[in-house]
């Protein structure tokens, strides 16, 4: 049996991954995290009953906590999820994402250096360090092209800065220590279980309670959609039979505006909950969602378009995006719709909603 660290497992993309590799019987899983606001204990109900499951809460950047797990655990890899990942909390708070994204992910370096270095040959050759990072840190395309692995390194954002610094500290660890690293780049995730300030949870939850949904800017901005559940078995391949110190790009190859996404969501809600089922929605005096749709000022430094050639992936690892964008997000609409309790617990960490990220002059960290 094979045990893997999990940081981040709490959050959106980690619990996803947590739950599959439990329905598998290769690993044993032992979660580290912070538990944030974007965290929710409810996303890893069930998994406490599973023998191979262990959840410590703690810090990816607390050198000696590190230390004493590697040690107890004695773990055959370490995929690293844990983050600040809100790009508009990176504009109003930056500090936050330096500290966990880039100071975070050099200790959990270190501390998987410093335990790798103790193992024998096989263990060190079979040993994994797999950096979840995200498109975010080769910054905007225009209309046409798309990123590859060779793509420069662009970040415009404080979120993806931090994260692109951290896959320069990956890659330097394989090219310095011999530590067998792996980075993926994926693009924009969607599903169940995701903190309700992202896009797409955004905008159920707004709707639902008959609240105007924001689009930044014109709402033209483009960003290539994946189901996280291909997000996950993507890692799993990467992590299994790819190739150490050489990166994977990941997407949907499913391209939209956030006003077609928005569109989408609203057309799907109008199917499960329509106006006669939703008073939220008839008080205010609308009878589809759309008519909740508002423009709002855009995000400062906002890409205008990501889009994601996952050929290498696709083509070396035989991995394909399964689910498709239609049917995705009517899985993502119902999960919300019919997981109340998930829903208020995260409700409860004091986010309502509100504007984030427009970085007003007085506002440093
Ligand atoms: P999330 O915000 O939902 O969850 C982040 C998790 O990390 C939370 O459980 C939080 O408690 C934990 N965490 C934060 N700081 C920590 C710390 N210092 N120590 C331990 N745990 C800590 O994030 P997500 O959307 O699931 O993203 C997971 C990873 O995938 C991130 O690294 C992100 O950059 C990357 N990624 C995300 C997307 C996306 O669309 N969501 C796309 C590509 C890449």
């Amino acid at each position: 049996m094979e045990t893997i660290i999990v940081t981040g497992g709490a959050g959106f993309i980690g619990a996803n991954f947590v739950r599959s590799a439990l329905a598998g019987a290769r690993y044993r899983v032992v979660v580290l995290d912070k538990l944030t606001y974007a965290a929710s204990p409810l996303s890893l109900r069930g998994a406490e009953a599973n023998p191979r499951y262990q959840f410590v809460h703690g810090d990816i950047a607390d050198r000696a906590a590190l230390d004493s797990l590697m040690e107890a655990v004695r773990p055959s890899a370490v995929v690293n999820f844990a983050a600040e990942t809100h790009v508009d909390r990176s504009i109003d708070g930056p500090r936050n994402f330096v500290e966990t994204n880039l100071m975070g992910c050099f200790e959990l370096l270190e501390a998987a250096r410093r335990f790798w270095s103790g193992l024998g040959r096989a263990a060190r050759e079979r040993f994994r360090f797999l950096q979840v990072s995200t498109d975010e840190v080769y910054g905007s395309l225009g209309e046409s092209g798309s990123f590859n692995e060779e793509s420069q390194y662009s970040p415009n954002s404080p979120y993806a800065a931090s994260k692109a610094a951290a896959d320069h500290f990956v890659r330097a660890y394989h090219a310095t220590y011999g530590l067998p690293t792996l980075i993926t780049n994926c693009s924009n995730n969607y599903g169940p279980l995701q903190f309700p300030e992202k896009l797409i949870p955004l905008t159920i939850f707004n709707a639902m309670a008959g609240r105007a949904l924001p689009i930044y800017g014109d709402g033209r901005n483009v960003r290539d959609w994946l189901f996280v559940t291909d997000h996950c078995e993507a890692l799993t391949a990467v992590l299994e039979r790819g190739q150490p110190a050489r990166k994977y790009n990941i997407g949907g190859r499913a391209e939209r505006t956030n006003l077609e996404v928005v569109g989408e969501v609203c057309a799907r809600l109008d199917a499960l909950l329509p106006a006669a089922h939703n008073p939220a929605l008839k008080a205010a005096g609308c009878e589809r969602y759309s008519e909740l749709i508002r423009f709002v000022p855009d995000r400062p430094g906002h890409d205008r378009r990501y889009a994601i050639d996952c050929s290498r992936i696709e083509g070396e690892l035989e991995w394909r995006a399964r689910v498709d964008f239609g049917e995705g997000i009517g899985r993502t609409v119902r999960w919300y719709l019919d997981n109340p309790e998930w829903c208020d617990s995260v409700r409860g960490g004091g986010y309502a909603g509100e504007r984030l990220g427009l970085a007003a002059a007085d506002q440093t960290t």
